[in-house]
């Protein structure tokens, strides 16, 4: 995924900083603990789509 892109896109909860992970392809939250897909390069930023994290990926 483009890295500008990280820089500009934000959670669409809380408007945070988005972590990309790039070995699950997923942009974490940290406020909320979601993870949003990003699928064929694409974040997907819907609060439906993300996955909720558990303590253990938090932690990481
Ligand atoms: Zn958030």
């Amino acid at each position: 995924m483009d890295h500008r892109l990280l820089e500009i896109i934000a959670c669409p909860v809380c408007n945070g900083r988005l972590v990309f992970d790039k070995e699950k392809q997923e942009l974490i939250c940290k406020t909320e603990r979601l993870a949003y897909p990003v699928r064929d390069g694409i974040p997907v930023l819907l609060e439906h789509e993300a996955r909720k994290l558990s303590q253990d990926e938090i932690s990481r």
